[in-house]
């Protein structure tokens, strides 16, 4: 099963995961699909204590940063988009965004 992403785009920050209660942060290769999924507090804490970056810090760019290749194609062409894992539907999203808001 594949994991739903959430349709914001690559402009959107880092940050912008607490709108999206229980999304993951989905590095996607571009040529051949191979993904893998990261917390997204997770990211923000290695780009932190790097400097180099942290809740303002674009989806976009941190797909440029990723340097190593892709273990599917050898190739380093990647994506980043906030995604839902597999059989996270609606009401669940909702759930959680209730949950966060008491
Ligand atoms: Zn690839």
């Amino acid at each position: 099963m594949k994991m739903r992403i959430v349709p914001i785009g690559d402009q959107a920050t880092l940050g912008d995961h607490r709108h999206y209660p229980g999304a993951r942060l989905l590095l996607v290769c571009s040529l051949c699909g191979w993904d893998k999924a990261y917390r997204a507090e997770r990211v923000i804490d290695r780009l932190r204590e790097l400097k180099s970056g942290g809740h303002a810090t674009r989806l976009e760019q941190v797909a440029r940063r990723v340097a190593w290749n892709c273990p599917g194609c050898g190739r380093v062409k990647w994506r980043c988009h906030f995604a839902w894992p597999p059989g996270f539907d609606d009401r669940e999203a909702k759930r959680l965004a209730n949950l966060y808001r008491n």
